[in-house]
């Protein structure tokens, strides 16, 4: 179920253990990729290149691929148990985590947005920010992305002008930051003024991570070409508790009283996974397993011929080649009960 790279990996996997199994992929959009081709930022070209390795592997004579098809609405997990072997969920996990926004004009999902930026064809129109100020909360990948789409002009203000202020605010200490080196350096190449707060807790300055925070923090704000055109400023250490319209600004407050004041909001404050009915989710908001195999939350106990991988499993953590040692370790689960299934009910 679902035809991101999850699925994918899975399905390379159990192709080259057996040459006689028949798969169908059934997923509810109407491409296959999932995240990768949704949500991976146009910039990361080796990533987003990856939905090549799709074609050998769902193009295969012993595969079918049902596109459309919503499993839970419109075809249902009892029915799919009855009607093969093993089933595995690969639906990942994109339901964004809420922080009490609720449906708020000028607050978006992260998700929503970058979709939007990856989807438009050049020249044409993304989903608009009200002004110059965008607050993003929360402080991992994705919000450097989010960032980073802004800042390269990829999202316009309703008004045409661009977005020229960027508050990245997030709960991580400074010294502790969620997001990875390689999205910090992303943010480096851009056209902006950083400001790092608080920067006297910056950590030790061997992290490569403080270190170019560090950096970051005391670069000029001209460069050769003159004045930066954008200010970013990542803000640390702040629990928010409630965004908030207010007039025509948003407030986003945390809970040591500040409060931060913006055009527009991104929340980027991370994702779980939207369970198809039938299924329970056990802690952490993933499908609870046990390597792959799909347990009852409250047992324990697994569920026979049902398996999960992917964000679904693990939680939305890790890029898209993560994927590939969490399927081989389901496909090795699936492949051992079915074995033992055989072996069961041999003369
Ligand atoms: C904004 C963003 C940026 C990212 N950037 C990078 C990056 O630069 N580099 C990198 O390595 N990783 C990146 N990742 C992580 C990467 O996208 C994930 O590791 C990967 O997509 C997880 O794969 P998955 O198959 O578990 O989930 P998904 O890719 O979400 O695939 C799940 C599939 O299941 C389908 N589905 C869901 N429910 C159902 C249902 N009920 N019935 C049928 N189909 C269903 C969905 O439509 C989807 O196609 C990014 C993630 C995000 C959110």
């Amino acid at each position: 179920m679902g035809a991101g790279a999850a699925a994918m990996y899975t399905v390379r996997e159990l192709l080259q253990r057996s040459s006689t199994i028949r798969i169908t992929v059934f997923e509810q959009r109407a491409e296959i990729g999932g995240l990768l081709r949704t949500a991976v930022s146009r910039q990361h070209n080796g990533i987003r290149d990856m939905v090549r390795l799709f074609d050998i592997p769902f193009g295969d004579d012993r595969v079918t691929v049902r596109l459309n098809v919503r499993v839970g609405v419109d075809i249902s997990i009892p029915t799919l148990r009855r009607q093969f072997d093993a089933v595995v969920l690969a639906v990942g996990a994109s339901r964004p985590r809420e922080i009490g926004a609720g449906r708020i004009p000028d607050v978006h999902q992260a998700l929503s947005l970058l979709s939007a930026v990856n989807s438009a064809r050049p020249g044409t129109p993304v989903l608009p920010l009200r002004g110059p100020a965008t607050v993003v909360v929360g402080g991992g990948n994705v919000a450097l992305d989010v960032v980073a789409a802004i800042a390269r002009g990829l999202v316009p203000t309703r008004s045409g002008g661009p977005v020229t202020q960027v508050t990245v605010v997030t709960r991580s200490p400074v010294g502790r930051p969620s997001f990875t080196l390689s999205a910090l350096y992303e943010l480096a190449e851009l056209d902006a003024t950083v400001t790092v707060a608080p920067a006297s807790e910056l950590g030790d300055a061997s992290d490569p991570v403080q270190r170019l925070l560090a950096d970051l923090a005391h670069r000029p704000a001209t460069s050769a070409e003159g004045r930066r055109a954008r200010s970013i400023v990542l803000s640390f250490g702040h629990q928010v508790t409630s965004v908030r319209a207010d007039g025509d600004r948003i407030r986003v407050a945390t809970a040591a009283g500040r409060t931060f004041t913006a055009d527009s909001v991104v929340c980027a404050t991370g994702f779980t996974v939207a369970p198809p009915a039938g299924i329970r989710l056990g802690d952490g908001g993933v499908v609870a397993n046990r390597h792959g195999r799909v347990v009852a939350p409250d047992t324990d106990v697994p569920i026979e011929g049902l398996y999960v991988v992917g964000w679904a499993k693990r939680g939305a953590r890790g890029g898209v080649g993560d994927n590939r040692r969490c399927a081989a370790e389901t496909v090795d689960r699936l492949v051992a009960d079915l074995l033992g299934a055989e072996a069961a009910q041999a003369p």
